[in-house]
């Protein structure tokens, strides 16, 4: 039997191009998603990975929907922690619910998923999990005080954790897109996309979902075995580290 994928919000943007490169690479896909049914519908008639509904930042609703994928396909070999969300603004004019729901649903739900995984993941001796970070988290962006936490957060959470599983066969890994061209991207206005975002970008364009995809099918492969605990920029250029 092949392995089995689990996408956080993979019916959309990169997390669908995710999806499908996964199934393309011959892993048992499942996708979970917020609350958008007509596009998780559309994205499994077009594609016949089944996707699950449940909200990343409750902790015991990632329990149940776990256990209802793994019901349906299997242990859970390959977590993609990909489900995220902006709600920008400066600090100065932020309310406590644009922080919170951040952290809740980019950064507690890397608790949330893990936690509700790892011990399968040790006690198989295999695992790969991946997180989706940014760019912001590592560089930091005005009017992102709460994302660039979420997502500098990601970053040293997947460091220790992989440290503490490196003896079990898991590898945990980050990956940090740039500007993707996906809806969360899409909704920046045009001008402020080409005046002030493309000019930053050395390789003058956005990056696609699938360049992004490539790199988690890469990380997942029992070939990966030795690369956990890094964190691979895939940004145009923008930012070097
Ligand atoms: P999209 O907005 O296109 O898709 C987000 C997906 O996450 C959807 O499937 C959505 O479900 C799901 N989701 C959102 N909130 C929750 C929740 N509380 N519980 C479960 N699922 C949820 O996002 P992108 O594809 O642009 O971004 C994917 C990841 O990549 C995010 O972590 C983002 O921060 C990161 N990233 C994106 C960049 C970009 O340029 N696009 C750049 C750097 C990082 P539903 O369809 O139901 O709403």
């Amino acid at each position: 039997m092949s392995r089995v994928a689990l996408v956080t919000g993979g019916t959309r943007g990169i997390g669908a191009a995710v999806s499908r490169a996964l199934k393309a690479a011959g892993y048992q896909v499942a996708a979970s998603y917020a609350g958008n049914d007509a596009a998780a519908a559309a994205f499994t008639e077009e594609t016949g990975i089944p996707a699950f509904k449940w909200d990343v930042a409750d902790f015991e609703a990632c329990k149940a929907g776990i256990a209802e994928v793994t019901a349906t396909l299997g242990p859970i070999d390959i977590l993609v922690n990909n489900a995220g969300i902006t709600r920008d603004g400066m600090l100065h004019k932020m309310g406590p619910e644009q922080w919170h729901s951040v952290i809740n649903t980019n950064l507690n739900s890397v608790f949330n998923m893990c936690r509700n995984v790892i011990e399968g993941m040790r006690e198989r001796s295999f695992g790969r999990i991946i997180c989706i970070s940014s760019i912001n988290g590592q560089k930091g962006q005005l009017g992102q005080t709460n994302y660039c936490a979420a997502k500098a957060g990601e970053i040293g959470f997947s460091k220790a954790l992989a440290q503490e599983n490196a003896n079990k066969g898991i590898t945990v890994n980050v990956i940090c897109p740039g500007y993707i061209g996906t809806e969360m991207v899409k909704a920046v206005p045009q001008e402020v996309l080409e005046k002030r975002i493309l000019p930053q970008i050395p390789v003058g364009r956005l990056g696609e979902p699938e360049e992004i995809a490539r790199c988690v099918v890469f990380l997942a492969a029992d070939e990966a075995a030795f690369i956990t605990g890094s964190t691979l920029s895939v940004n145009g250029g923008q930012y070097i580290v």
